[in-house]
């Protein structure tokens, strides 16, 4: 163990840090085995047209059902996920189950309705490895058979700062191969006007801060506005994160933003209910 821990090794006599690295050995190991043994699943909020209130897609959000903990949310273990290539293995598995379960969803609609689209997360480190992440996106295409714009990969700027240069590259082969991208978490970091303009993002989605809570009479609520203009100004389509009371939808439907997505229309649903979630909205 020592040796894994490396030189860092004797820097470790601290009890809290010592216990604190432990953890973490504890949540790596712990999420290998999870993929071996088939322990993630996922769970889709839908994303709602605010003019319409029909049904545009799913985002899917990963659940790790933990043998002793029980059911584990994304931020308990994608933070120490992210400090290893374990994120792009789970990154990886939630590519083909997400397209898998999509295309299974599609079967049992009828042909007169729009299919929805799913969109997923992709970590920075999985956007680095640049050339394999669009390999991985092909080969999952193909084998479930989906056409590529119903899938859509929600990336977020801390992400492509990272890596600047081949994210470029990695996000313009994304779109080439026809399929959705979406820039993620918009104003939660450095937001840069740069990133929007040079990066070929079909969509921007409004990161919840600036939307839970908000009513009209509030000073944020012209941030609001400015961001879902600034949105539009580029030619982005515009979705709003955390929407979880009547009037911040309407606030938003008012500003003309898109999409909306949060608590107000759903909580994130287990992929066996989606069947009857999706008949509410017929076609
Ligand atoms: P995100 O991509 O911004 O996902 C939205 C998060 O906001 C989800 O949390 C969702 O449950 C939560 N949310 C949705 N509507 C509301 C609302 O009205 N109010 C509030 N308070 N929260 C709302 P979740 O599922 O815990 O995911 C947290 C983050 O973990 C995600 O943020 C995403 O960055 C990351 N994540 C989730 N699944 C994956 C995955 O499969 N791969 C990777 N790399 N990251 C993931
Ligand atoms: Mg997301
Ligand atoms: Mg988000
Ligand atoms: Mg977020």
């Amino acid at each position: 163990r020592a040796k894994e821990l490396g030189k860092n090794c004797y820097e470790i006599f601290n009890e809290d840090i010592q216990a604190g690295a432990l953890a973490h050995m504890d949540i790596e190991r712990g999420l290998r085995n999870a993929l071996q043994h088939d322990e993630f699943e996922l769970h889709y909020q839908p994303i709602i047209n605010l003019a319409t209130k029909s049904l545009a897609g799913f985002e899917a959000l990963i659940r790790w059902h933990h043998p002793e903990k029980g059911l584990l949310h994304p931020a308990s273990f994608i933070p120490v996920a992210e400090e290893s290539d374990l994120i792009v293995e789970i990154d990886r598995w939630v590519l083909q189950r997400s397209c898998s379960e999509l295309s299974q969803w599609h079967k049992a609609l009828s042909f007169q309705q729009k299919l929805p689209s799913v969109s997923i997360n992709i970590s920075a480190r999985h956007l680095a490895a640049g050339r394999k992440l669009i390999d991985d996106i092909k080969d999952t295409l193909k084998q479930s058979g989906l056409s590529p714009e119903t899938l859509i990969i929600e990336i977020t700027e801390s992400a492509i700062i990272k890596s600047m240069d081949t994210a470029k590259t990695i996000l313009n082969q994304i779109k080439g191969l026809g399929v959705g991208l979406h820039l993620d978490d918009f104003g939660e970091g450095y937001s840069s006007v740069n990133l929007l303009k040079n990066v070929p993002f079909d969509a921007m989605k409004i990161d919840r801060a600036y939307v839970t809570g908000m009513k009209r009479e509030n000073p944020g609520s012209r941030l609001l506005r400015t961001i879902v203009e600034l949105g539009h100004s580029m030619d982005k389509a515009v979705i709003a994160e955390g929407i979880e009371a009547p009037g911040e939808a309407e606030l938003l439907k008012s500003f003309h933003c898109e999409h909306g997505q949060g608590f107000l229309f759903s909580k994130p649903i287990k992929s066996e209910d989606i069947g009857s979630y999706m008949e509410q909205f017929p076609m």
